[in-house]
């Protein structure tokens, strides 16, 4: 496969993960599925992601790096984002240091 090709297919794959995505998260309110669904987003997109570099890189040991970053994001995105249920939606810690204990929107408490 040509690399011009195999970035047409990624990034057509990405974005139609992205609405795929979208799609679900707006056809299905319940929060406890939104809770559930959103590692399992994130961690397709970090893998479909992923794929760009593994295939520029490979089979160079560069792309385990790409890796380790991916896995690390994914973990620091879990952690640092919290579902609120007032608002039903997903707010995203944007804070370095500090805890994110209330929603930045409505003030709910985060538990
Ligand atoms: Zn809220």
């Amino acid at each position: 496969m040509s690399e011009k090709s195999f970035i047409i297919i990624w990034g057509i794959l990405f974005f139609s993960a992205l609405i795929i995505q979208g799609i679900i998260l707006k056809l299905n309110k319940n929060a406890k599925f939104q809770k559930k669904f959103f590692p399992i987003a994130l961690a397709i997109n970090l893998a479909i992601f992923l794929l760009l570099p593994i295939f520029q890189f490979f089979p160079s040991l560069l792309i385990l790096a790409f890796i380790g970053f991916g896995v690390l994001l994914f973990f620091l995105s879990i952690k640092r984002t919290k579902y609120c249920d007032v608002c039903q939606k997903f707010r995203y810690n944007r804070t370095f240091l500090e805890k994110m204990n209330f929603c930045q929107v409505c003030g709910n408490e985060f538990i």
